[in-house]
């Protein structure tokens, strides 16, 4: 079954609100889109938005690696896909310096294959969850306000909060210990995008040891890997690193005894797609180490491949997918249903069982 058409372009997806992390503000989003036409007519769907602050890459370098020279369009037009594996070796060896087009054909090459199989995603993975909570994100706000958008989240239904943290230790445990006293039993993680030393994050520790926080999530620059080693172990259980873990190879390093954090979070936008995010899974798996799964502003379609990607793996305890909710539009429907908080992919369809808009 030959890959007849490829078709790749940058889409603008808006943003409803715009928000603030500890080192940057988001005010509007776009995504490159892939999509594969087989000769068939079944079709598969691919998405990306890399962050150039972590891995040097934004969607306009997306788009030019992928369309300069037709480069993408020659690698995958008129190739057999059902060898899929040495497609994603070709795509690897034609992009893996360059994490967003790699995610995006990786991520489109998965949807057609599986809808050319008729199975769902996740079930040619070997799925081990049928669904999972997610986590929604308040970036840094004052006091009040955090307040005011916890309430309207948990209004929308939402059942687990990560919070933004990073430019004032004091006012972040004074906003932890406020949501704290408001939702006694609200599961809450926090984000400090590299903004702590980690003279920061043992005060904030400190204060925050008895308020039942899931996790801290990269608190300390990327490049603190020794830092990371040697913090104490019930903090360090506690540690998902983000900004530090790129590809797989990062997993094997940060994994070495004694390992820089008891938690990996992955990003399809980060490592290149579901086969490398499935490397760095198995690494953590080996190690003893939790996985979450997180995302960028991201299109319908590459948050429902990594929701199918981490409920393909017994080791997932976090999934914080909520890319795709602040978009003012999106390309694609469907992908998977949202109820209570929990993120259910379309087990009836196959591939990421997205449709397209127009
Ligand atoms: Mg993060």
């Amino acid at each position: 079954m030959k890959i007849s058409e490829v078709h790749i372009w940058k889409e603008a997806l808006g943003l409803k609100r715009p928000y603030t992390i500890a080192y940057k503000t988001v005010t509007h989003v776009e995504n490159v889109i892939v999509k594969i036409v087989l000769e068939n007519g079944l079709t598969g769907w691919g998405a990306a938005n890399p962050s150039k602050y972590v891995v040097g890459e934004d969607v306009d370098d997306t788009l030019h690696w992928l369309t300069f020279q037709h480069q993408a369009y020659d690698l995958l037009t008129g190739k057999d896909i059902r060898p899929i594996g040495t497609l994603l070796n070709d795509i690897y060896t034609h992009s893996h310096l360059h994490a967003g087009a790699l995610a995006a054909l990786d991520i489109a090459l998965h949807d057609a294959f599986c809808r050319l199989l008729g199975v769902p995603l996740v079930n040619w993975l070997g799925r081990v969850h049928d669904k999972w909570l997610t986590s929604v994100t308040i970036g840094i706000l004052p006091v009040a306000e955090t307040l005011a958008e916890a309430e309207a989240l948990i209004g929308q239904g939402f059942r687990c909060l990560k919070i933004k943290l990073g430019h004032s230790p004091e006012e972040d445990v004074e906003r932890l210990v406020k949501l704290r006293e408001r939702w006694k039993d609200l599961p809450l993680r926090v984000d400090a995008n590299q903004g702590y030393s980690e003279q920061d994050l043992l005060k904030v520790y400190t204060h925050i040891q008895k308020l039942n926080i899931e996790l801290i999530e990269q608190p300390l620059p990327a490049a603190s890997i020794p830092a990371f080693r040697q913090l104490p172990d019930e903090i360090k259980a506690k540690i998902a690193l983000d900004e530090s873990l790129i590809h797989p190879q990062d997993a094997y390093q940060l994994s070495l005894p004694p390992a820089a954090g008891g938690i990996f979070n992955i990003k399809l936008m980060k490592c290149g797609g579901i086969r490398q995010a499935m490397h760095i899974a198995t690494i953590a798996r080996q190690a003893g180490i939790s996985l979450m799964w997180g995302c960028n502003d991201e299109s319908i379609i590459s948050i429902t491949a990594a929701l199918h990607a981490a409920l393909a793996c017994p080791h997932t305890r976090y999934v914080d997918l909520d890319g795709s909710f602040d978009l003012m539009k999106d390309v694609v429907s469907g992908g998977f249903h949202v109820q209570d908080g929990y993120l259910m992919p379309l087990l009836d369809r196959p591939g990421l069982g997205v449709d397209p808009l127009s």
